[in-house]
């Protein structure tokens, strides 16, 4: 099995289009042709975890957090980012990251704490627009069917619950066929008019191009008419935190322990407990201090999230319960997650989980 089938795989979960502009999401070291041997799952690539991935016999790294953010201008081993990666080439080990693309799809580390916690109802806390495109094909009926199963195969028409959504309406078409042309419908040098559809459906910005190819393979004209239009709607499953409900209110304290029980949290910090009884919780994995306004909004009595600062603490101002459990904490099941994901699809190699605590936050 080739390291890309595996990359494949996750950026079909998480596509990297969907990573901030100041991440580094994707392969760091290694070669997308290189044959998996072993998967070693973490939040972060250290050194230590070069070390254990050589210990079990694993040639890839697939950690949340990427070694390497900005650009590395000399390996020279003086300080950990660097140290790792030499490392890593010389062991011929593949460090991937998948981080804030992970973040922001409905299936990925918010999910996965929202479940930690017992959420239900669990939705995107701050939905993207720019994500979606109308994707528009013309052509003859006999000819738009096979097109419309094409673009259903390949990802498009799916709106939330529903999927093979697309809509076509009737009307005439026009073109005249040029000498070098291969006209199903009329002859060269002359005007065609022929009944034909228009066919729309909503597709992902990351699968537009799969999309089209798709369509053309099974467009029988040898030139297909297609328009690709970007849309401002929200992508509901792409975004950042999530939030949903507890399947019945809780006393704030109370809530505050099952969270530090149920993340394995050894300090959670936060706010005044505003609230006598909470039941809307908004997560975010990592440093969610941003979503604090959205989370407000959103009617959450609690925003589950890390690294707050002091002042950013005044900010929830009575009008939220800000829990601080630790980033480290706050995102540990990722390893979980994505684990889960590997072993269940890939059985020729094995997918282990690591067994070394990165967190670099210690406590008293
Ligand atoms: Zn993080």
């Amino acid at each position: 099995m080739q390291l890309n089938e595996v990359i494949a795989f996750l950026e079909s979960k998480a596509p990297p289009s969907l990573q901030e502009d100041y991440d580094n999401s994707g392969l760091l070291t290694g070669s997308p042709e290189m044959d998996v041997q072993g998967i070693l799952v973490c939040l972060d690539s250290t050194e230590e975890i070069v070390e254990e991935a050589v210990r079990l016999g694993c040639n890839v790294v697939v950690a949340h957090h990427p070694i390497v953010f900005g650009g590395l201008k000399r390996i020279t081993g003086k300080n950990y980012v660097e140290r790792t990666v030499l490392r890593a080439i010389r062991e011929g080990i593949a460090l991937y990251a998948i981080h804030t693309n992970l973040d922001h799809v409905h299936t990925g580390v918010n999910r996965r704490i929202a479940e930690q916690i017992g959420l239900g109802g669990i939705r995107i806390l701050e939905p993207r627009t720019g994500q979606l495109c109308k994707f528009v094909v013309y052509g003859p009926r006999d000819v738009i069917q096979p097109v419309r199963e094409a673009i259903f195969l390949a990802g498009g028409g799916q709106i939330g619950a529903y999927d093979e959504c697309s809509f076509m309406h009737p009307g005439k078409g026009s073109f005249r066929a040029s000498e070098e042309a291969h006209p199903v419908i009329g002859a060269r040098g002359e005007r065609a008019e022929p009944d034909e559809y228009r066919l729309e459906v909503l597709v992902p910005r990351w699968k537009v191009a799969e999309v089209l190819a798709s369509a053309r393979a099974s467009h029988s004209y040898d030139e297909m008419a297609y328009d690709i239009y970007p849309l401002e709607n929200v992508h509901q499953e792409v975004g950042a935190g999530m939030i949903g409900e507890l399947p019945v209110p809780m006393r704030a304290e109370a809530f505050l322990h099952h969270l530090k029980q149920c993340m394995g949290a050894q300090v959670v910090r936060h706010t005044r407990l505003c609230r006598e009884e909470v039941r809307r919780i908004a997560v975010c994995g990592g440093s969610g201090s941003f979503l604090l306004g959205k989370a407000i909004s959103q009617g959450a009595d609690v925003l589950v999230s890390a690294d707050f600062r002091y002042h950013q603490f005044f900010d929830a101002d009575g009008r939220i319960i800000v829990a601080d459990i630790g980033h480290y904490e706050s995102e540990r099941y990722t390893i979980d997650l994505l684990a889960g994901w590997l072993s269940e699809k890939f059985r020729t190699f094995a997918t282990h989980k690591t067994g070394v605590v990165t967190n670099p936050v210690n406590y008293l």
